[in-house]
C-alpha cells in the first residue's frame, strides 16, 4: 500500500496568499495519498480558505492558531529577524500526535511552505522515507541551490552560503522525515526562542537524528526538484541537473 504523505503548510495573509494556496494544492492534487494540513495564521478560520479547500477536493485538515503581535514581522523589519510559521507548524505537530490512532500506518510528513514552486517529483522521491530523507531545494539562502553533500551514499556536510556549520543545514522544503518517528519523539518541534536559520536544525535534533541517518534522494542530492521563494530568480521548476544548469 503506498504511504501516506501528511503536508503541513502555515498560511498567512497577503495579497498573493490565495493565488499561491491556489497553485500548491492543483500541484497537490496530481498527488496520491496526500493529507494537507493547513493551518492559518488567523484568529479564526477564514471562508478564503475553507471554500478552497472544500472545493480542492483533495484529503485536508484546516486548522488556524495566530501569531502573537511579539513574534509577527513588522514591514520594515529584514526577513530574517524573525522566524515564520512557527505556531502554525506546531499546531500541525499537535493535529498528528492527537490523532496517532487514526494516521495511516505508513506514513511520511512533509512542511510545505505556501509560496514555494513543488515538482511533482519531490513527493514520490520523499514517499518511502525510512528515517528522514532530503535533497537540494533550488533559488535559496543567497544560492541558485542548497544541497547535502553527499559522499559514497551519505550526506557528510552542507553545500550553503550561511552557517553550513548548523547541524543540519537545510531549507524547510529539503527534507521529510517518517510520521513514526515524529510520534515517538513528541518534544521534537519549532520554537520562537532559538537563533535564526535553526528551526530545521531544531527540529530535526529533536527527532534524534544525525547526519548518518539522512537518505540521500534527488540521483544522491544531485537534482533540484523544489526550489523556495527567497532568491528573485526566474522560477526554476522540474528536474534540472545542477552541473548542467549551473
Ligand atoms: N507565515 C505565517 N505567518 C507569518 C508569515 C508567514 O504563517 O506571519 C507562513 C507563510 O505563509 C509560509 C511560511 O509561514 O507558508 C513561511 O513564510 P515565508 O515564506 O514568509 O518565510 P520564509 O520562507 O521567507 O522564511
Amino acid at each position: 500500500h503506498l504511504p501516506t504523505i501528511y503536508i503541513i503548510t502555515p498560511t498567512a495573509f497577503r495579497a498573493e496568499q490565495k493565488a499561491d494556496l491556489t497553485r500548491l494544492s492543483h500541484t497537490l492534487k496530481l498527488v496520491n495519498n496526500i493529507h494537507w494540513i493547513v493551518i492559518e495564521d488567523s484568529e479564526s478560520k477564514t471562508t478564503m480558505l475553507s471554500r478552497l479547500l472544500e472545493k480542492s477536493g483533495l484529503n485536508y485538515t484546516h486548522l488556524n492558531v495566530l501569531t502573537p503581535s511579539e513574534y509577527k514581522m513588522a514591514s520594515k523589519d529584514p526577513n530574517w529577524l524573525k522566524p515564520r510559521g512557527v505556531l502554525q507548524r506546531n499546531a500541525g505537530l499537535d493535529w498528528l500526535r492527537n490523532h496517532e490512532h487514526s494516521l495511516a500506518e505508513k506514513a511520511v510528513l512533509y512542511f510545505a511552505d505556501d509560496d514555494n514552486t513543488y515538482s511533482l517529483d519531490i513527493f514520490e522521491e520523499m514517499r518511502y522515507t525510512q528515517k528522514a530523507a532530503v535533497w537540494p531545494v533550488g533559488l535559496v539562502g543567497y544560492l541558485r541551490y542548497e544541497r547535502p553533500v553527499v559522499k559514497k551514499g551519505k550526506v557528510v556536510g552542507w553545500f550553503t552560503a550561511w552557517r553550513p556549520d548548523r547541524p543540519f543545514a537545510m531549507d524547510m522544503a529539503g527534507f521529510a522525515v517518517n510520521v513514526q518517528l515524529v510520534l515517538k519523539f513528541p518534544q521534537a518541534r519549532f520554537s520562537n526562542q532559538v537563533q535564526r536559520g535553526y528551526q530545521e536544525s531544531t527540529f530535526l535534533s529533536g527527532l534524534q537524528l544525525t547526519l548518518a541517518d539522512l537518505e540521500p534522494r534527488a540521483k544522491m542530492c544531485t537534482q533540484v526538484i523544489e526550489k523556495s521563494n527567497e532568491y528573485n530568480l526566474p522560477l526554476c521548476v522540474g528536474f534540472i541537473d545542477y552541473e548542467k544548469a549551473f
